[in-house]
């Protein structure tokens, strides 16, 4: 096994706009099994960096480094605005065409992680498995979201993500509309998966009137005809009249083109990465649009995994309810932030970054 620490005078990483003072990357590859793959810890100010590894194929190997170092500080910033003694981390396995991963590239990453000394905690991102998490813990103890008892934390994330955002959007609609009940409360549902599903299943469960899209159309109308919503196409979802816009399917959905046709009061949804750039939460902020950062409101995982990481290491269990009363907490932050917002005038997506830079020890 080569593991390659970047030094000083690597200038290429040094100098690229998201290496944003990045504490360690990782290069790791290990001959014998193909594996390669960059781990960067952006910041362990708070605790040792957590956050997923992606199993990925890039087409232009750079965009891994790329990925790593963007995904790597989002968690930093996640993990601080929850308020867990966890720093940033981010893992990226580069896959083949074919997506070929074997049981030694995954015994490789697991002894590229052990060899961290809990530095970086790894979990489950897009590409990857339960089973994929299994075979990375063989061989280290710095994974969480591992399958767990009943009521205890850890295990699947979607039901704790979709619980933040359906408090998220409940403070977003006191906070806006001035109201403590969901009754008629008008929400468009983007995604009917894991996290949308659940969302649009409490809402429903207090009043609310759920419009819902997905491009599995049948998945949309099923849901739909579950919760007494209405199905709307994919590509309409975006302009339904409402009080909420909910996305919770794909990244950088708010762009030039799809904010000025927004027809609602708020956007608030688990979709990680929702704005194209920064730029556009200015571009939100000037249309009225309330914004509920969405590495704040789609929290809830990163507690749940999180919790039952630093629980199994202090030798102790911890239950699913204490999970969720510190899931609990999402509502307040973001009203935080939406006072900070108002105060000073800067957009939501700005106050929230600097109040995670701040939590870091970054702050100016
Ligand atoms: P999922 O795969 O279970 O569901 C996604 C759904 O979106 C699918 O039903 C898919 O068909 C649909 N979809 C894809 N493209 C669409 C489009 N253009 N229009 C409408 N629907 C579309 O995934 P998930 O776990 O529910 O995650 C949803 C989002 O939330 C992702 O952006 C993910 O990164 C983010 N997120 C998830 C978690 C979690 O705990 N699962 C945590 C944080 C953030």
């Amino acid at each position: 096994m080569d593991a390659v620490t970047t030094a000083p005078g690597d200038t290429a990483i040094w100098t690229m706009p998201d290496f944003d003072e990045h504490e360690r990357i990782e290069i790791v590859h290990d001959r014998a099994s193909g594996l390669t793959a960059i781990i960067a810890l952006h910041s362990t100010h708070l605790g040792p960096g957590a956050g997923g590894t992606r199993f990925w194929h890039y087409a232009q190997p750079q965009g891994a480094m790329r990925d790593a170092l963007r995904l790597s500080r989002g968690m930093s910033y996640k993990n601080a605005l929850a308020g867990l003694p966890l720093g940033g981390g981010k893992a990226v396995v580069l896959l083949d065409e074919q997506r070929t991963r074997t049981p030694e590239m995954l015994a490789a990453f697991g002894d590229a992680v052990e060899a961290l000394a809990g530095a970086y905690v790894t979990a489950e991102d897009v590409g990857a498995s339960e089973a994929d998490m299994e075979a990375i813990h063989q061989r280290t103890e710095h994974v969480c979201g591992l399958p767990v008892a009943e009521g205890q934390a850890g295990g699947d994330p979607g039901p704790y993500t979709a619980q933040g955002i359906f408090l998220g959007i409940k403070a977003a609609v006191a906070h806006r509309l001035g109201r403590t009940d969901m009754d008629g409360v008008r929400v468009a549902v983007q995604g009917c998966g894991s996290v949308g599903g659940g969302v649009a299943r409490r809402l429903a469960g207090e009043g609310a009137q759920v419009t819902l899209a997905d491009i599995d159309q049948a998945k949309a109308e099923a849901l739909a005809a579950e919760l007494g919503g209405t199905a709307v196409p994919a590509a309409e979802i975006m302009q339904v009249s409402c009080d909420v816009f909910s996305p919770n399917a794909l990244g950088a959905i708010l762009d030039d083109v799809s904010i000025p046709k927004l027809d609602c009061a708020i956007v608030a949804g688990g979709a990680n990465n929702q704005l194209t750039r920064a730029a556009h939460g200015e571009l939100l902020r000037d249309r009225g649009i309330l914004y509920a950062p969405d590495y704040v409101i789609n929290a809830g995982g990163i507690i749940n995994v999180g919790m039952e990481y630093l629980a199994r290491r202090a030798g102790e269990t911890c239950s699913a309810s204490t999970v969720m009363e510190r899931i609990g907490g999402i509502g307040s932050t973001l009203t935080a932030i939406w006072q900070e917002s108002e105060r000073s005038g800067a957009g939501a997506h700005e106050v929230a970054d600097r109040m995670a830079r701040k939590a870091i020890g970054r702050g100016e």
